[in-house]
């Protein structure tokens, strides 16, 4: 037997109440946390021959210890490619505009008006009417993305109220979310999202207290106030009570510091509640230079801890382990997905529609007629296969968490990035975090 590639252990030791030292680890192919005790990980780690027979079955058992020979990597891998390849599963990435209505300096997307004809919205409508009629569909999810997405309020309704009635009679499950800058939310619109188009979780981004700065309105005016006051109204509301939120913030180091602030304004109006779930993640290149803002590596655990303890302290939701597997990283890799941006054109990727130098990734147009109904191949539907066949096991194929990561971004690895998520790095801070939240101490 071998240790499984897939345990990631807690970067300190821990005690319980009786005094024993404990890790806590972490099984990403299962999902599965454990607290062993650590003169256990001490004789495995070192070589599984000092285990007692029982000892080796039960931590096979739970996938901490696993046969020699296996390959761990092709069989989450195999799983992976059999998730991506499903085309029964259908979902649009839906672009209505190409504006948004801020101003963020780290942005990578060029932004314009588009005026949309009639025409072009019945050409979406068509394309997505399609796939509802496709016996094989089994179900259909929209995205409502941007720019800004609440600028094309108009079409999110036009084109929700002629795909939904159409899933409804097939009785074809359907969902819908949208990512928003939030501030062009009112409760009435919010209402008639949730009700009428059938969206289940928003996502908005709120960059901290510095948000007006970070994220300003074109006309120069900030957001954070009223948006926190609307997710606010839209949790205390009882007709919305199955509404989601994320809020996301982009940390750099303009706002690194402001967590304590930040949580403790949230909590105060009242978003801390199980339908608003919260995370920081550092800000990322889309192909544009942020190493002026970037957290710098070495600083990345500390960072996320320092924003993970203030939700904590502040009765907020959020994640501190990864929920679960992902067997599909990204609509890029699925085949079944596709992406229409605003002009009509169709992608697979999500980042490659208003990016400049990306300009020539499109797929094809809503309006040509030979347009099969699964998108044409896109750069990234073979994105498995190749971590399959690599040979060399760099990266991906010998990474801990590739389970619940699948890969992370395939186009920024294309381009020539490690497109690793900082819970690589942050992991074995967070199990260690776990770990104190079941009132384990440090050792
Ligand atoms: S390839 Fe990367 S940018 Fe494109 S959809 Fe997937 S995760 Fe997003
Ligand atoms: S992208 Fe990075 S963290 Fe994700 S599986 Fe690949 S090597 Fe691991």
């Amino acid at each position: 037997v071998k240790l499984s590639q897939f345990v990631v252990f807690s970067d300190s030791a821990l005690c319980d109440v009786d005094g024993n030292v404990v890790r806590v680890l972490f099984q990403s192919a299962t999902s599965q946390v454990y607290l062993l005790p650590q003169e256990v990980v001490d004789r495995f780690a070192g070589d599984a021959g000092d285990l007692s027979s029982d000892e080796r079955a039960e931590l096979a058992q739970a996938r901490i210890l696993v046969d020699e020979g296996e390959d761990e990597f092709g069989a989450v891998v195999a799983e992976n490619i059999a998730a991506a390849g499903r085309t029964d599963v259908r979902t649009f990435v839906l672009m209505p505009t190409a504006y948004c209505n801020m101003g963020c300096e780290y942005c990578g997307q060029q932004h314009f008006k588009s005026p949309q004809s009639p025409r072009h919205r019945q050409a979406v409508v068509d394309r997505v009417l399609r796939a509802v009629h496709d016996s094989g569909t089994t179900s259909l999810h929209i995205n409502w993305f941007g720019a800004e997405p609440l600028m094309g309020y108009a079409q999110i309704r036009d084109i929700s109220a002629a795909v939904i009635p159409a899933c409804d009679d097939r009785e074809l499950p359907f969902s819908a979310r949208l990512v928003t800058n939030g501030s062009l939310l009112t409760l009435a619109k919010l209402r008639t999202l949730h009700h009428d188009c059938r969206v289940g979780h928003f996502e908005i981004t709120l960059d901290g207290l510095s948000h007006n700065a970070l994220r300003p309105l074109k006309s120069g005016r900030g957001s954070l106030a009223r948006t926190v006051d609307l997710i606010a109204e839209a949790v205390a509301d009882a007709e919305l009570s199955e509404l989601t939120f994320s809020v996301r913030s982009n940390i750099s180091q303009r706002n690194r510091d402001e967590h304590a602030g930040f949580a403790a304004l949230v909590r105060q109006a009242g978003l801390a509640t199980d339908q608003v779930g919260f995370y920081a993640t550092p800000v990322r290149s889309w192909g544009n230079d942020v190493s002026d803002v970037a957290i710098p590596a070495g600083d990345i655990a500390t960072v996320e801890r320092q924003w993970l303890d203030a939700y904590l302290a502040n009765g907020l939701t959020t994640a501190v382990l990864p929920t679960g597997r992902k067997p599909t990283v990204c609509v890029a890799v699925a085949r079944g997905a596709e992406v229409v941006d605003p002009t009509g054109n169709l992608h697979s990727c999500t980042e490659q529609p208003l990016v400049p130098g990306r300009e020539t990734t499109a797929l094809g147009h809503i309006t040509d007629l030979g347009m099969p109904a699964l998108r044409p191949a896109g750069a990234y539907d073979t994105w498995n296969q190749e971590l399959r066949d690599r040979t060399t096991p760099a990266t991906c194929p010998s990474c801990s968490i590739f389970p619940i990561c699948g890969g992370h971004c395939p186009l920024v690895w294309g381009e020539g990035w490690p497109a690793c998520p900082t819970i690589k790095t942050t992991l074995p801070m967070r199990l260690t975090r776990y770990g104190e939240t079941l009132g384990l101490t440090a050792a």
